[in-house]
């Protein structure tokens, strides 16, 4: 089961595999930095991976085979951190990339972490509920042993939900015959999920675009913004842009389509909407949207909030927004970066914008251990202070160096994270 990763090759010109960009990305700031060589091959590579096979029975009595991973990236700073991806296009680079990203992530936010990821290339579209509790058991049966809340701690990613989370968690405490919540995080508030975990990722991001638009002297009342995905992310991002930031969200999507009205969307309807279909496509007051024109318009704040490579060098140029805020993990190439950073675009990178989801994760985390359980304002004064603080970090970076704000957030966390390796004697 425990496979150690054999070096993935780089190739010489660019491309959008993400592991190749976030080995990129690293070796990049490892040479600002001037790391040594041990650092470097360290930061570049997953310490290790473990790759799977899950047997899960269907409903009809057939046995379907699923190819499973956890990539434990770096854990330096702390026990692996990262969720669980379930999709039918995920691929181990995809895993192995999130889970450099969730390095640089706790890093960033400062957090007591390191960085995993873990995927199963199955579609849960297609799964009745019995089948996705049996393919969830299944996967923490084959990583009980390398897992737990001071080894690695999973939790939800894309199309995995606190359900998912709360039949791993059970799993887990079934093997181990003791109660241990720490073990996984985003889990339902009834057996030790933290409150204001639900929207954590989008609230954080919320409270980055606010510095933002302070920082660039921006009055966002009133103002427009899209967001590209509609899942838990661009969902509670469409609320709280609205009711924190007083904007006008005047187009979203998801993997349907997309929708557009000129007067603002009314989250509640489009929530019901989506409830009720399936997909934001069709809701009545709007005209539909290509996700081409929907990144191209001339809105204050963009939110890719979806899945990897949304914004490339083939439309980069096209991108109106001020503020690209990214909700969702490896939006942009770093091709496009370049591009954007020329045109005086302002990004909040994904390892900064959607930290709130690890950093209210890491509550949860604290509360499970004390066993004692903060109030809301608790959770979103805490939260609101990490992430206004490591934007001022990533900020004071970019503008001290003259770089764009993710080399400066990648910057920051690869030498707080060869600081910890340094300590160890590691590096
Ligand atoms: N999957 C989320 C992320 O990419 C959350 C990870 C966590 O809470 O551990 O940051």
């Amino acid at each position: 089961m425990n496979i150690l990763s054999s070096s993935p090759e780089i190739p010489t010109h660019s491309d959008e595999n993400p592991l190749h960009i976030a080995q990129r990305q690293i070796d990049r700031a490892c040479e600002l930095l001037e790391l040594p060589v041990a650092a470097r091959k360290l930061l570049r590579q997953p310490l290790r991976e473990f790759h799977f096979l899950l047997s899960v029975q269907m409903d009809d009595g057939s046995l379907e085979v699923f190819p499973a991973y956890r990539i434990q990236w770096n854990d330096a700073r702390g026990p692996g951190k990262g969720g669980i991806r379930f999709h039918p296009q995920e691929t181990v680079d995809t895993v192995r990339a999130l889970a450099a990203w969730m390095t640089l992530k706790t890093a960033v936010l400062d957090l007591p972490l390191g960085g995993a990821k873990g995927g199963v290339i199955c579609d849960p579209k297609h799964l009745s509920t019995p089948e996705l509790e049996r393919l969830s058991r299944a996967y923490i049966r084959a990583m009980s042993q390398a897992i737990g809340p001071d080894i690695d701690i999973p939790a939800p990613d894309v199309y995995t939900t606190p359900q998912v989370m709360a039949w791993m968690m059970d799993e887990y405490e079934s093997i181990f015959s003791r109660r241990q919540p720490g073990v996984i995080t985003g889990k339902p508030l009834c057996v030790g999920g933290s409150i204001g975990r639900d929207d954590a990722t989008a609230r954080g991001g919320i409270y980055t675009v606010r510095e933002a638009a302070t920082v660039l002297k921006l009055d966002l009342k009133g103002k427009t913004a899209a967001i590209q995905g509609y899942g838990n992310a661009g969902s509670h991002a469409h609320r709280l842009a609205v009711e924190l930031l007083g904007m006008k969200v005047i187009a979203v999507n998801d993997s349907q389509g997309g929708i557009y009205a000129e007067s603002g969307l009314d989250y509640r309807k489009v929530q019901e909407h989506k409830r009720r279909t399936g997909s934001v496509v069709g809701y009545p007051k709007s005209e539909p949207i290509s996700t081409s024109d929907l990144l191209g318009l001339n809105v204050e704040v963009l939110f890719p909030s979806a899945l990897e490579n949304v914004i490339t060098e083939r439309n980069a140029e096209c991108i109106e927004a001020r503020i690209i805020a990214e909700l969702a993990n490896g939006p942009t190439t770093p091709e496009a970066d370049e591009i954007l950073h020329r045109r005086g675009k302002y990004v909040i990178p994904d390892i900064l914008c959607n930290a709130g989801g690890v950093t209210v994760s890491y509550f949860e985390q604290v509360q499970n251990a004390s066993n004692f359980y903060w109030d809301e304002a608790t959770i979103h004064r805490r939260l609101d202070d990490r992430m206004t603080t490591a934007f001022a970090a990533v900020h004071d970076t970019a503008t001290r160096h003259g770089v764009h704000n993710r080399l400066a957030a990648h910057l920051l966390a690869a030498r707080r994270v060869y600081e910890a390796m340094k300590a160890r004697g590691w590096a």
